[in-house]
């Protein structure tokens, strides 16, 4: 009896056989019902042999198959496979991580009906319609079979020729539709028909759009770097309307899809008969299931999603849109802590299409493989409208303007003029990034370690400084090793009571403060949006949150508070986000016709990161940083994984760390450092720990961990929760 090898949702990674009576290589992907311990469970099937190594006495059968349940397509399973391998995490837990909750249980479902316009409907046959077998319907289903026989003569049917057909054929299509045997078109499909026609194209848009359609049907990696306000969007749009035309699908990846309903609007606006689906975390079960059955038949052509979606199942992909793409946000920070954005590549490159990386702050990796010409670039320096000038930006230097709770007299002041011509202000608090570190501020020494060349963290009760990175401890001394400077103090503050010192210099000022609490509700960010643009607010005041795409365009004067935070921080990579987010909020000012002003308070006026911000000119500052990784050894010139452990007591997961250590099978390949104690130890009752491994070559880490992680397993207890986190975001 033929064999299938089934991925179920266990951390174990490996396949579990079943026999089951009628089953070959077709049904490959389909979903199953199988038994697993005591319990039935879900399944996919991911192989179908003709034996196995179980005891033929021992071995189960498949209970169901689920018929009705699309079948996942190739190009997908060796995405998870990829993503199984890559990042160390079981086949069936990849899989079920990425399926719409409906198909991850053991039950058959009901399957959402897609409404079908008969009188305006074409339905197509697709490629896998065209290779079905017609013998592979079974002879009593006669409709069936004349059905498919009719599709396969002509091509194409149209609904206004089956509208009267019996509820038995209706019911057939609407099956097909599903399985994604055939397609429906509303009318021929024609774009740009919206009422606004398309601007002209600027210069350097004209030949970004130019460069990267003449080598649209190939996989290239195009990073789009544009200024904000560039006119980034135009250019996907172009590009889109290119694909569309090929019959093709569109997947756009965005970092946050609540904040940005404005994306969603602009691309149904240009393509108003194009059916675009959304997927992101606020859709309920049957909503998700409807626009991933829609993706995978073909009938969505443009997919705008958050990272999950760069595992949706396409018909027919024809290019990849990765906007924002130096965000986080695209990297899952628990569970399968994979990076959407690599997994795209991944996905573009086995599918040989092109995908776009667009940011006006692309992430040093990305930034590092189009210098090196992995990726090609294209740049659009100048902003697209006519007349939208760049902000000015400014430094207020705080060791002349002594600040009150962080605000500095001459913000006060430019707030105040702002207020007084009835404009909208942003103070944007910078809280990234934050540990204390030890600084001279009379020659700018600051206390590194000897072993890694990441800052030392200062922990005062144990008088000592200690690496987050690699674990080595030193000596705390209070005087500068540089200057003699004798007052060493821990550096960086933070910014609490703004608000309130705001409101207290500002009476008349309508002050809204934003952060993740008052945005986690349902609309609530739409809510804020509408109190902004009907300017029932004058002064914003937030966080990281603010620095997101938005539109603001009364928005003429930004304040940022504490950015040093991040110049001195012990993650390697702060400067570069504190880069990303001051010119993506700088952005925000003075989108419209009205000049914008960027007052920025800190302590080092003349670092070379607010020169470059003043400049606009992220080029000088990447490559400088990038010169700074390469001397440190940071990535992108090494690759760098970190297990992650947790337990009730810090003591238990330090020792199992270490023991993680002692059974490591080193070579000189692999650099392995000591455990090292999270800079938030505690988090939801959990007191946690890291170890980091790091190499020069990426193959040889994959071969390193793979053996490690099956050694661990010998080691875990009960009460250690540990996992493996490729390609860390942070420590
Ligand atoms: P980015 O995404 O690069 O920050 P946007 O795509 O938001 O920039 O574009 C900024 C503004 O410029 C938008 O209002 C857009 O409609 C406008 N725009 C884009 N391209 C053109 C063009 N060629 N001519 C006129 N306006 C344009
Ligand atoms: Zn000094
Ligand atoms: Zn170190």
């Amino acid at each position: 009896m033929p064999i299938a090898r089934v991925a179920i949702n266990v951390p174990v990674d490996t396949l579990f056989d079943y026999s089951a009576e009628h089953i070959s290589s077709s049904d490959i992907g389909l979903r199953v019902s199988v038994p697993f311990g005591k319990k039935r469970v879900a399944g996919i099937i991911i192989d179908v042999a003709s034996d196995t190594l179980i005891d033929s006495k021992k071995i189960k059968s498949i209970e169901q198959i689920f018929n009705e349940t699309p079948r996942l397509p190739k190009e997908l399973l060796d995405l998870f496979t990829f993503c199984s391998q890559y990042y160390h995490h079981s086949i069936g837990m990849v899989i079920m991580n990425a399926l719409p909750a409906t198909l991850r249980t053991s039950k058959p479902i009901k399957l959402p009906k897609d409404k079908i316009s008969w009188n305006t409907m074409q339905l197509t046959l697709t490629e896998t319609g065209k290779q079905t077998d017609l013998t592979s319907i079974p002879v009593r289903q006669r409709v069936a079979r004349n059905l498919l026989n009719r599709f396969q003569q002509s091509g194409m049917i149209s609904g206004s020729e089956l509208k009267d057909s019996s509820p038995k054929i209706k019911q057939l299509i609407h099956q097909w539709l599903i399985c994604g045997w055939i397609t429906k078109n509303q009318r021929p499909l024609t774009t740009n028909i919206s009422n606004n026609p398309p601007p002209l194209l600027t210069i350097e848009q004209n030949t970004a759009v130019n460069a990267i359609s003449a080598s649209i049907g190939q996989f290239n990696v195009w990073l789009l770097h544009g200024i904000t306000g560039s006119g980034k969007t135009e250019v996907y749009l172009r590009l889109i309307a290119t694909i569309l035309e090929q019959g093709k699908q569109i997947l756009i990846l965005v970092p946050e899809i609540n904040l940005t309903p404005q994306l969603e609007a602009v691309f149904q606006n240009r393509f108003p008969n194009v059916n675009l689906i959304s997927l992101h975390s606020g859709l309920n079960d049957t909503e998700r299931l409807q626009g991933w059955l829609q993706a995978h038949s073909g009938q969505a052509k443009i997919v705008l999603g958050t990272r999950l979606s760069v595992f949706t199942p396409f018909h027919n992909l024809g290019l990849m849109i990765v906007d924002e793409e130096h965000d986080h946000s695209f990297k899952q920070q628990d569970g399968l802590r994979y990076s959407a954005r690599d997994l795209a590549i991944f996905r573009s490159k086995q599918i040989d299409i092109p995908i776009i990386l667009g940011s006006a702050t692309p992430s040093l990796e990305s930034y590092y493989h189009a210098l090196n010409g992995r990726y090609r670039m294209v740049k659009l320096t100048s902003r697209a409208i006519q007349n939208a000038a760049l902000p000015l930006i400014q430094t207020i230097d705080i060791r002349m303007h002594k600040a009150t709770n962080g605000l500095s007299q001459p913000l006060i002041h430019a707030l105040h003029e702002n207020l007084a011509e009835k404009r909208q202000s942003i103070v944007f608090i910078n809280r990234r990034g934050y540990a204390p570190v030890l600084l001279c501020k009379a020659c700018n020494w600051n206390a590194v370690c000897t072993r890694c060349s990441s800052r030392l963290v200062v922990h005062l009760r144990d008088k000592n400084l200690r690496c987050h990175h690699c674990g080595n401890q030193q000596q705390l001394s209070l005087a500068c090793p540089e200057c003699g400077n004798q007052d060493l103090a821990p550096f960086g503050q933070g910014t609490q009571r703004v608000t309130e010192t705001l409101a207290n210099y500002l009476p008349t000022a309508r002050i809204l403060r934003i952060d993740r609490d008052s945005t986690r509700q349902k609309d609530a960010w739409r809510t804020i949006l509408q109190k902004i643009h009907d300017q029932e607010v004058d002064i914003l005041v937030g966080t990281q949150i603010l620095a997101k795409g938005h539109d603001f365009p009364n928005v003429s004067l930004i304040g940022i508070l504490n950015p040093d935070n991040s110049l001195f921080s012990t993650d390697f990579r702060a400067s570069e986000r504190l880069f990303a987010q001051l010119m993506q909020i700088s952005g925000r000012a003075g989108r419209a016709n009205n000049k914008g002003k960027v007052l920025i308070q800190t302590e080092f006026p003349d670092h070379p990161l607010y020169w470059a911000l003043q400049k606009q000119d992220f080029d000088t500052l990447a490559q400088s940083l990038l010169v700074e990784r390469k001397v440190a050894g940071f990535p992108p010139y090494l690759y760098q994984a970190v297990l992650r452990a947790e337990a009730h007591k810090i003591e238990l997961v330090l020792n199992f760390l270490q023991s993680a250590v002692n059974l490591a099978k080193r070579n000189s390949f692999i650099e392995l450092f000591d455990p090292v104690p999270a800079q938030m130890l505690r988090l939801k009752g959990m007191e946690r720990g890291h170890l980091l491994v790091q190499s020069t070559s990426r193959t040889q880490l994959q071969a390193f961990l793979s053996e490690w992680q099956n050694q661990l397993h010998t080691l875990s207890s009960h009460k250690i929760r540990w996992a493996l986190d490729i390609d860390p975001a942070e420590l």
